[in-house]
Formats: C-alpha cells, structure tokens, sequence
C-alpha cells in the first residue's frame, strides 16, 4: 500500500482505538497491539515529515473529555510520555539529553509507571478546589466532586502551603480492589472492567460520586504542574515536598547518578519483582532530575523531552486452544470459556480464557484447534487477543452453540436483541445453584457461612430447590452434609435467621430480578412499603418513579408474573422473612405531613431522587410545578424558572443549608 494511503488508515484505526481507550474505557485491542499501530505511523512520518497532519495521533495527547462533565482549561498542559521498548531505545534517550544539554551533568529520577488515570489536582492557600482528568492535555473533565471521595487524597495540605499549587498524579485502583469489583459486577450480570486502568478510569468517570465513592480508589502523586509561591530544583526535591505535604508518593522512586544506575534500576522491576506489587503498573518513568535541565530541553506537541517511559514487555504468548466448554449461570447465561494448552504468563500458568458470548467468539473468528495470542489484561484475567490465523491447517472447528443445557438439557434460546444465549429451564440446577449464591451474598441477604461449595451439595442433594427452602433446612439435615459439624451447623441456622430480619430492598436484590441491582432494589423499596405493594404494582405504576424505566418496569412485571416466583416469594414470606410488610413506613413520625415541596436546580448533597425521597418519608409531598399552595421551594444551584415563580407567589424558599436544617430539625 502506498505511505500516503496507509498513514491515512493508520490514523482512521487509531483514532478509533483511542476513543474507545480514552472516552469509553473499553479498549479492544492490547496495549502493546495500539502501540505497534502507532510506532508504524510514527514511521511513515518520520520518512515523510511533510505528511505530517495537526491531527496526527501522533502530534495529540489523549482523547476529548466527555462532555456530560464541565471542561477544566489545564494552566499548563498535561502531556503524555515517549516510550522505550528495550535498553538500546533508553539508551537513545540518554544521548539525545545529552546532546541537548551540551554535556553538562545529568541525573534520572526512576519512578514506577503506575497504571491508572492522571489526574490534575489544584491547591489554593493549601485547600483543593478543583481536579481534572488530563482529558486532551489542554482540557479535561472536572471530577473535583469524584476526587474528593479518595481518602488518600488530602484536602488541606500540610505545613506552609503556596498560594497556588497544581499536583499531578495517578489515580489508580488496586489488584484486590478491581477483583473485587469485577466479580460483584459479573454476578450482578454487568460488563466487567479489562483491566485495573479502565476500572480507575471508568470509577472516576461517574456523575454520580457515590458510584466514585463506594469503588476504593487509591491516588499516588508524581509531580506539579504549576507552583506559586514556593521554588523546587529537582524533582527528587518535589518528591518529598509533596510527601512532606501529605499526599501519598510512590516509594519506590530512586535518584539515579548515570545510566548504570537506571539500567540496574530497569532489571530489578522488569522481574517477578514487579508482581508483588499491590497494583498494576506498566512500566517504569524515568526523568531528569534538575528542572532547569527540564526546562531547556522543553517538550514537543506530545510529551516533555526530559523524561520517557519504559515499557515492560507485553505479557502474551501464543497458545493452542484445546476446547470450548460452558458454564450457566444465575440468569441462566450460558458462558463459553476456551481451554487453553497451559502456558506460563505473568508468572502463573494459564489454562483458561473467558470468552463472553457466541459473537465474541465470530468476531475473533476463534475455532477449537486454532492457535491464538493470550495476553493477561492488566496482568490478572486471561484473554484471547486474536487467533493466529497464519498457523491454521484446515483441521480446526467451529464452535457452535448447544441447543441443549449441558447442565439440565433444558432449551436453549437467544433472546432478540441479547449477545447471551440463555437456558429457558427456570429449575435448572446450575441457575439454582447460582441463584443461591446470590441471595446468600453480602449485598443481598447475607447469610454467613453459605458458600458456593455448600450451596452446591444442598442443590445436589435435592435439599434446597428455591432460595425458600433455604429456611426450612433443620439441623439434622445439615449434620448429614460434608465437613460439617455441629457448630457450623448451629452457625449456619443462626445466620439464617438472622437474614429474616434484613430490609427488605435486600431480599428485593437477593431475589435476582434482572436489572435490579441493590441500587434499584433500594429506590423501588422506598416507593413500595412492601414486597406485596411491589407486587400489585402494574407497569405504569413502576415507570412513574422518576429513576425506573421501562427496561427495569417490564423486568420485575414479568419477574412477579411467573408463577414459579410468586411461589418462591410465598415460600419466603411464610418462612417470616421481613418483606416490610409489618413496621416499615408505619409508625416513623410524619412531620412534615401534609406539606407540598418543589424542588429546583441541583443540590450538592442529595440527587433529585434522595431528596424527594427524604421529603416522602417524612410525610411530605413532591409536586412538579410551584403553586399557591406550595409550602417550600427548594433551590440548588442553576435554579429554573420555579424560583422566580416562587418569588411572585411569596412561597418560601429554601436555600440547600436550609434544606438539609430542616431535615436534621425531623
Ligand atoms: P502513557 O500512559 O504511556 O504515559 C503517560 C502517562 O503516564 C501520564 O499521563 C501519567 O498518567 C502516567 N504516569 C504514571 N506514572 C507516572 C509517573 N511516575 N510519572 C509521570 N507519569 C506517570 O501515555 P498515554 O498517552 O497516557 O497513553 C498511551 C498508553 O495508552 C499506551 O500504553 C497505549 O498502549 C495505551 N493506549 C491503548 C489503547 C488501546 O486501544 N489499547 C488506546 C490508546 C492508548
């Protein structure tokens, strides 16, 4: 293909990967794949420099911010880093410093390349006010609300603060922590995060901080972007200043004489060294210590000439893949998973890769016998990057769907619309057995003590057919199950009946509806004061709450409408676990009884929603429009037209502090 042509396609899939990366937090391709891409492009414009374009990916830092949040201008622009490959291309590094400083004398700042999302974060007089992501590098969103929510990220600064200071740094999340969200997000039947970057990014890129605030980010500092009222000559001295001042700092930074130093500094993380670590970082950044040095040698339209990233080799090997087996699960989701030939990445070996669905598997054109790139995403989950179609020898085979549940032999359909396919049996063993894990989880009802292993001997047993049956196990029939003794046994009826008493927005969730997420179950337990209110409720009834919609309305419709969960629900109800049918909503004083509110603009401390919800449950009403016969106007910031109606009537109005003294006043 001729340059001139292939630059331009090079730029089409890159700039499509980068939004993919940068906007949507969902990569398709590995890292080391984007970087190929843009190392040949980087190329082909080097031979042909009059090619170059503005808009190159090579002249543009990251991806446009997302405009559902305000733009934040960077007073200095955030860039991105040059990469080295191996030690010849640090090497490289080294004597173009050397070159642009005339051989004065040069020392490296070595620093871990944590792998997250940067992060600006501005002080004025030692309180922050604003963060940023790095957006394009001139202008990124402002998560200042989301930021807040890290606990390492300190508020007041330390000691003697400057006037003005803009800290840059990494949010990141770390290993257990991304885990863990990964695996309450596959059994709540979400899209899983790829690797612990996208789940950072993505956390940090919510509207709703509480979402932010529920996810254990973590933010390490690196360096500043602008100062006033204070001077740094290097950035080992910027280091503990921003130590001294209470943010966390990597500690694994070392200040390298030479690039002997470097180099030994380079070998001692590109090991299993860097597996140890609690979070995942992709290479190391190596900088020149003096920040006059730095300002001499400036920067391009992309990155400062004065530092470059490292990056450790990409964690992938080819493999064969032996087979393609499948797992159901709670709805009923049939999920193909390839074994793979063993094979060792990242330290571990590797025998499985997740697959998703059937079209996943058509996309990658992948066949049992094919051999294909495995890469550990983010250095944890195995996954299929692409099939070496070159190495295929005719012999290999398609994978097909089972028309039948390998588990019950039920049917097995593809619902219009979903990538899923589904096993149409509602008793099926392995749908039981996930539903139970499920309604016995932390989130839900809790039951401690009931795990999947001893959930799956009770389901094999034909003990427990329904999550009911759970309730009217007896302590006879548990000393009969394996490794289980009496105490276990007494623990296990304790935390059943326990799990009677929890609210119930958490049997709603423990119940497994198909888009009732806690959160959901929380907003439909406070407009139903109970599962039987819940149940009688018709589908315009349920879209009549402002966060429900039609998907979530039509699932719990359909979900009550099952005879086979009507009878669960009894099951459970005449087990006497708390449906809020007794107590809930009675009984709490309704001060605010009889009283008609509008609410207007945004309040700081509460979504639309929690505030009308607070207003209900103190006996208050919500009405969409201001009248003589509203009591209270409440107006948040960016107040509408109500308040100036509010105005003419001589309604009341409360101002967000008033608001939230009322409240507490109840
Ligand atoms: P980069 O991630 O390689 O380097 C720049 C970033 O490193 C900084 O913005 C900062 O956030 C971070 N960093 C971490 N620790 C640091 C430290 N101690 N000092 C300074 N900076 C530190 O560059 P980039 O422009 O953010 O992104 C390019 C990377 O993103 C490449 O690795 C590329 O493979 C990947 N990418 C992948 C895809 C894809 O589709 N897979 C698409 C776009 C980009």
């Amino acid at each position: 293909m001729d340059p001139v042509r292939r630059m331009a396609e090079l730029r089409r899939i890159i700039d499509h990967h980068n939004h993919l990366y940068y906007v949507l937090d969902a990569p398709e391709i590995s890292d080391a794949e984007y970087d190929t891409l843009l190392r040949e492009l980087e190329e082909l414009e080097a031979a042909h420099p009059e090619l170059i374009t503005p808009d190159s990916p090579t002249q543009r830092v990251g991806g446009e911010p997302l405009s559902a949040f305000a733009t934040i201008r960077h007073p200095r622009p955030l860039l991105s880093l040059a990469n080295a490959r191996n030690e010849k291309e640090l090497y490289e590094f080294d004597r173009r410093v050397r070159n642009l400083t005339a051989g004065q004398e040069v020392q490296y700042v070595l620093e871990l390349k944590i792998d997250g999302l940067a992060v600006a974060l501005t002080y004025e007089d030692g309180v922050f006010v604003r963060g940023a992501t790095r957006g394009d590098g001139y202008r990124g969103e402002d998560i200042t609300a989301n930021l807040r929510t890290i606990r390492s990220l300190p508020l007041r600064l330390r000691g003697d603060a400057p006037r003005l200071l803009e800290v840059r740094g990494e949010a990141y999340m770390s290993q257990d922590a991304y885990l863990r969200l990964n695996e309450m997000r596959d059994r709540k039947g979400e899209d899983t995060f790829a690797n612990p970057r996208n789940a950072a990014a993505g956390s940090l890129r919510q509207l709703d901080p509480r979402i932010t605030a529920a996810r254990a980010l973590d933010i390490f500092v690196y360096g500043v972007g602008l100062c006033q009222g204070r001077d740094f000559a290097s950035q080992g001295e910027i280091l503990s200043y921003l130590r001294e001042a209470g943010f966390k700092v990597n500690e694994n930074y070392v200040l390298c004489q030479d690039m002997g130093e470097v180099m030994e500094a380079v070998r001692h993380w590109d090991s299993s060294k860097r597996r140890e670590l609690p979070y995942a970082i992709d290479g190391l950044v190596i900088k020149v210590n003096s920040l006059a040095l730095q300002e001499q040698l400036g920067a391009t339209s992309k990155s400062p000439r004065w530092a470059i990233a490292y990056k450790f080799p990409a964690e992938q090997q080819t493999t064969t893949l032996e087979d393609i087996i499948i797992s159901v699960g709670r709805t009923g989701v049939l999920t193909p998973t390839a074994v793979l030939k063993p094979v060792s990445l990242a330290g571990t070996t590797v025998g499985r890769a997740g697959l998703h669905n059937l079209d996943y598997i058509r996309e990658k054109d992948i066949r049992i016998g094919d051999e294909v790139l495995v890469q550990k995403a983010g250095d944890i989950i195995p996954e299929v990057v692409r099939v070496v179609t070159g190495a295929r020898t005719g012999e290999e085979r398609e994978f097909t769907m089972p028309s039948k549940c390998p588990v019950c032999g039920g049917d097995v359909v593809r619902l219009p619309g979903e990538a899923a396919h589904r096993c149409t049996n509602m008793a099926c063993p392995a749908r039981l057995q996930e539903s139970l894990i499920h309604f016995a989880s932390r989130n839900a009802m809790d039951i401690d003590g009931l795990g999947p292993a001893l959930i799956k001997q009770l389901v094999e047993r034909g003990l427990v057919q329904s999550p009911a049956d759970l309730y009217s196990l007896d302590r006879e029939e548990l000393l009969e199950l394996e490794r289980m003794g009496e105490k276990s046994a007494n623990k296990l009826l304790r935390a059943l009946k326990e799990s009677k008493e929890r609210p119930y927005d958490r049997l709603l969730f423990g119940l497994g509806i198909r888009f009732v997420g806690s959160r959901v179950a929380q907003i439909l337990a406070s407009k139903f004061a109970s599962l039987a209110e819940l149940m009688a409720a018709g589908e315009e009834e349920l879209m009549a709450i402002p966060e429900i919609g039609p998907k979530v309305a039509a699932s719990v419709r359909r979900f009550f409408a099952e005879p086979r969960n009507r009878r669960v629900v009894a099951g459970l109800l005449a087990a006497g676990v708390n449906s809020g049918a007794a107590g809930q909503g009675e009984g709490e004083p309704q001060p605010l009884a009889g009283k008609a509110f509008v609410l207007t603009g945004s309040l700081s401390r509460y979504t639309r929603g929690e505030a009308s919800r607070l207003i209900e449950r103190l006996g208050g009403q919500v009405r969409g429009s201001v009248s003589r016969k509203t009591d209270y106007v409440v107006a948040g910031s960016d107040p509408g037209g109500k308040l100036d109606r509010a105005r003419e009537l001589g309604v009341p109005i409360l101002t967000e502090e008033d608001f939230v003294q009322l409240l507490e006043e109840q």
